[in-house]
C-alpha cells in the first residue's frame, strides 16, 4: 500500500483562464503551487512541465479550453490538486488582480498556515468585496440520542414531535410574514419554501412511523430528514442537490425545538461584520437582520445553495470553501472578494489599506448607480429601453424593486414548483401571479408558462429519462401533451390577469402549430371561466425565441403574437449546437458568436416589420458589452437578474 507520502493523484481539467495560461496566470499558479510540498506538474500536448515553474509553463503553451492533465505526488497532494483545479477553471484568473498585495516567492509557502496575512481561495458565491470584523456563527453538533421509547410513552412522545414542528413553522412564519415589505424581500420565499418542508407530508408520515416504532423524537426527526435530504442529494441537478441542505436544517430546527433548545441567533450582529460558519444554511439566514450583514465566508456550500442565493440576491459578497474558519477568533478582521473567491484573515497594514480602498470603490460605484433606481432611461437620441428583471420566486419582488426594475420580463414558473417541491394548484398560482401583477402596477410582468424539462427536473412532474434532454420533451411541448396540468396554470393566469399588466410568454416554441393548440386551449379555459361566473382576462401572449425553427420562421410567427422574448441561453446552445451544461463546448457557447448575432438581428427584424415589440430575457441581455448592439439591431426591453438591471440603465443613456 502507498503511504500518504508517497500518494499520486491525476486529474483531467479543462483551461478555463481567458486566452490561457499565459505570463500572469502563470506566475500566479506558481505560487499557489510553491505553497504545496506536492511534486506537481502538468502534461499537455505530449510535453510536461512542473507547476512549480513559471517558464516551463508557458512553454506548454496551453491555451484557452484546452485540456491538461494535473499530476501531484506527496503528502498535500489532494488539496494542491483542489486548489490547482479551481484555479485553472476560473476563468478571470490572472486577468484580475488578487486581494493580498503579491506575495514574494519566499512567501508564497505562507497560504498554508491558517491565520497568515496571505489571501486563501475559495469558491465566489456571491460576488463583490466586504472587510469586516469576524462574527463566529458555529452551532453546536447535534448527535441522535437513539433511545428506545416504550410503547405506553409513543404518544407522548408523537405530541412532544408535533409541537415542535409547530414552533419550528410558527419562527419561519413570522420569518416570512415580515420579509416581503423590509428589504428582506429573497428570503420571504425561501422562509415560505422551508416552512413547506416542515409540514411536508412525507417527512412528517417518515418521523411519525419512526416514533411509532420505538424511536424517541430527536433521533426520528433527525434520521428521517437525514434520509429525505440524502435522496435530494443523489439527484444530478445541482440546484435540486443543494435542496438537502434545506431539509437538513429544517429537521435540525424540529429536532432542537424537541429539546426545548434553538440554534444561536446572527440576530445580535454588528453593522458590517463578517459571519464565518463552518456551513450557513437557509435557516439560519432566514433569521439573519440581512442589512447588517457585511460578508459571509463558510467553509462548505455550493454557489447553487440557498444561502448563495440569498448573498447573490441581496448584494451580500460571500465566499465557500475556506477551510479552518473555527480556529479564527470573534472580532478579527477579514477580507474578502466574493468574485475571485479571495479571503484574507487578520490581514496586514498594507492589505488593510487596499481593501479599504476597494471597499470604497464599490460603495462609490454602487452609489452612483443607485442614482439610475427611479430612471428610465433612454439612449442619447432619445429612444426609450425598458430594463426589466428575471424571477423565479415572489419572495424576489422586493430586491426587483429596489434594484430599480422596470417590471418583469421573464418570471420562470417552474420555478415557484421547483420551491414548493411539487405542482402548485390553481388557486396557489393565482395568488402568486397576482402578487407579481401589482407589484409593479403600470409596468409588464412577463409570466413563462412552465419550462420543465431540459436541465429542470420539478418533483411531481414525472418526464422519463431522455438519450438528449435538450432535444426531448420540455417547455411547451411537454405542456401540450398535458393539458391538464397546462390548464391549470392558464386558467391561473387568466384570473390573475384582471389586474391588467400580465403578459403570457411561452417557452421553447419551434412550430407556428404549437402556439395555436395553446390559444385553443386558452379559449377554452376563458370559456370555463366565463361559465362559471370567475373574474379573468386574456393576457397578451408573447413567445420566446429560443429555437432556430423560431428564428428562422420569426416573420410568420411575429404575425401571431403580442411580443419576441429572445431566450439567449438556449437560443445561443441550439444554434451552435453546443449543450449549455457542458463546459467542454463553453467556448462555442457564446451569444456573442457571429452566428447567433444573425439570427438575433433577423428576429428584431421580423418583429420591427410586424410591429411588435422585440425583448431579451436570456443572460447576455445584462452584458454591458453587448447592450449597444442589441438596441442597435432594435430591441426594445432587456432583462436580466436584478442585481444587473441598474448597470444596464447606465449603459443605455450612454449610448
Ligand atoms: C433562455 O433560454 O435564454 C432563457 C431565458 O430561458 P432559461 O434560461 O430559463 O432556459
Ligand atoms: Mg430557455
Amino acid at each position: 500500500m502507498l503511504s500518504d507520502d508517497h500518494l499520486t493523484l491525476e486529474r483531467r481539467v479543462i483551461v478555463r483562464i481567458r486566452d490561457g495560461l499565459h505570463a500572469r496566470p502563470a506566475a500566479q499558479l506558481v505560487k499557489r503551487a510553491r505553497g504545496y510540498a506536492a511534486e506537481l506538474w502538468l502534461d499537455h500536448g505530449g510535453k510536461s512541465a512542473s507547476a512549480k515553474n513559471a517558464v516551463k509553463l508557458m512553454l506548454l503553451a496551453v491555451k484557452e479550453n484546452a485540456e491538461i492533465v494535473l499530476h501531484a505526488e506527496g503528502a498535500d497532494a489532494a488539496a494542491a490538486l483542489d486548489e490547482l483545479t479551481r484555479f485553472l477553471e476560473t476563468e478571470d484568473e490572472g486577468t484580475l488582480s488578487p486581494l493580498a498585495p503579491s506575495a514574494s516567492p519566499g512567501a508564497a509557502g505562507t497560504t498554508a498556515s491558517p491565520l497568515a496575512p496571505a489571501a486563501r481561495r475559495g469558491i465566489g458565491a456571491s460576488p463583490g468585496v466586504a472587510l469586516g470584523p469576524a462574527f463566529r456563527y458555529f452551532p453546536e453538533t447535534l448527535e441522535p440520542p437513539h433511545h428506545h421509547v416504550p410503547e405506553a410513552a409513543r404518544p407522548a412522545e408523537a405530541a412532544r414531535y408535533e409541537a415542535a414542528a409547530a414552533r419550528a413553522a410558527a419562527a419561519l412564519g413570522q420569518c416570512a410574514a415580515l420579509a416581503p415589505e423590509s428589504g428582506d424581500a429573497p428570503i420571504g420565499g425561501i422562509a415560505d419554501a422551508l416552512v413547506e418542508i416542515v409540514r411536508d407530508a412525507d417527512l412528517d408520515a417518515a418521523i411519525r412511523l419512526r416514533i411509532a416504532e420505538g424511536m424517541d423524537a430527536v433521533t426520528a426527526v433527525l434520521d428521517a430528514g437525514g434520509e429525505i435530504a440524502a435522496t435530494f442529494a443523489g439527484l444530478s441537478d445541482a440546484y435540486m442537490q443543494a435542496r438537502a441542505e434545506d431539509v437538513l436544517s429544517v429537521s435540525r430546527a424540529i429536532a432542537l425545538a424537541c429539546l426545548g433548545r434553538q440554534d444561536p441567533s446572527i440576530a445580535t450582529i454588528a453593522e458590517g461584520a463578517v459571519i464565518i460558519a463552518d456551513e450557513l444554511t437557509a435557516w439560519d439566514l432566514a433569521r439573519a437582520p440581512g442589512a447588517r450583514i457585511g460578508g459571509i465566508v463558510c467553509t462548505r456550500g455550493a454557489a447553487t445553495a440557498h444561502a448563495a442565493i440569498i448573498a447573490r440576491t441581496r448584494g451580500i459578497p460571500a465566499v465557500f470553501g475556506i477551510a479552518r474558519l473555527e480556529q479564527v477568533a470573534d472580532g478579527t478582521m477579514i477580507g474578502l472578494d466574493g468574485s475571485s473567491g479571495d479571503v484574507v484573515i487578520d490581514p496586514d497594514a498594507a492589505t488593510l489599506s487596499a481593501l479599504q480602498a476597494r471597499v470604497r470603490g464599490e460603495s462609490a460605484a454602487r452609489d452612483a448607480l443607485a442614482a439610475f433606481r427611479d430612471v428610465a432611461p433612454r439612449t442619447r437620441a432619445g429612444e426609450a429601453i425598458v430594463i426589466a428583471a428575471n424571477l423565479g420566486s415572489v419572495g424576489e419582488i422586493g430586491v426587483a424593486r429596489q434594484e430599480g426594475a422596470m417590471g418583469i420580463g421573464l418570471f420562470r414558473t417552474e420555478l415557484l414548483f421547483i420551491e414548493a417541491r411539487r405542482p402548485l394548484g390553481e388557486d396557489e398560482q393565482v395568488v402568486a401571479y397576482e402578487r407579481l401583477a401589482t407589484a409593479f402596477p403600470g409596468q409588464h410582468v412577463t409570466i413563462r408558462t412552465l419550462d420543465v424539462g431540459g436541465d429542470k427536473p420539478v418533483p411531481g412532474i414525472d418526464i422519463p429519462a431522455e438519450d438528449n434532454p435538450f432535444l426531448g420533451w420540455r417547455g411547451l411541448r411537454y405542456c401540450l401533451d398535458r393539458p391538464e396540468l397546462f390548464a391549470v396554470q392558464l386558467r391561473a393566469l387568466l384570473r390573475a390577469a384582471v389586474h391588467g399588466n400580465l403578459r403570457i410568454m411561452l417557452p421553447m416554441v419551434s412550430d407556428p402549430e404549437e402556439l395555436r393548440r395553446t390559444r385553443a386551449l386558452i379559449e377554452t379555459c376563458r370559456a370555463a371561466l366565463a361559465a362559471a361566473g370567475v373574474p379573468h382576462a386574456v393576457p397578451p401572449l408573447g413567445i420566446m425565441i429560443e429555437t432556430p425553427a423560431a428564428a428562422l420562421l420569426a416573420d410568420s410567427l411575429a404575425a401571431e403574437v403580442a411580443f419576441f422574448s429572445i431566450g439567449t441561453n438556449d437560443l445561443t446552445q441550439y444554434i451552435m449546437a453546443a449543450d449549455r451544461m457542458n463546459p467542454r463546448v463553453s467556448g462555442l457557447n457564446r451569444p456573442d458568436h457571429p452566428a447567433v448575432m444573425r439570427a438575433i438581428e433577423m428576429v428584431a427584424a421580423a418583429g420591427q416589420r410586424a410591429g411588435i415589440p422585440v425583448c431579451m430575457c436570456g443572460e447576455a441581455a445584462a452584458r454591458p458589452d453587448l447592450i449597444p448592439r442589441f438596441v442597435q439591431l432594435g430591441l426594445t426591453e432587456l432583462s436580466m437578474t436584478p442585481a444587473a438591471v441598474l448597470r444596464a440603465k447606465e449603459v443605455v443613456t450612454l449610448i
